[in-house]
């Protein structure tokens, strides 16, 4: 895995200073069924190739990022705050 991931806050920083909630997906609407809601929390894709993941700076900004990471081949392609682009630090 690359040792370096571009916080867009912090700039590039060692792996070791983030934490790794999983794969990004699309949160159900409140009202939706529990069918739904079991799938989100419960059942994941295991792609391979890239995916975008919720990545915490835990020893940085302490801003939640979305990580595009290759899982084969453990490449970074892209990271970007998760609250969005005018999101601030
Ligand atoms: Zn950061």
């Amino acid at each position: 895995m690359a040792s370096l991931v571009p916080c867009p806050h912090c700039g590039r920083r060692p792996k070791e200073e983030f934490t790794i909630r999983g794969a990004a997906v699309a949160r159900p609407a409140p009202d939706a069924e529990p069918s739904a809601w079991f799938d989100y929390v419960y059942l994941r894709d295991n792609p391979r190739g890239r995916l975008d993941e919720y990545w915490h700076h835990a020893s940085g900004c302490r801003r939640w990022l979305v990580l595009t990471r290759d899982t084969a081949t453990h490449e970074l392609y892209d990271c970007r705050d998760a609250a969005g682009p005018g999101a601030s630090a």
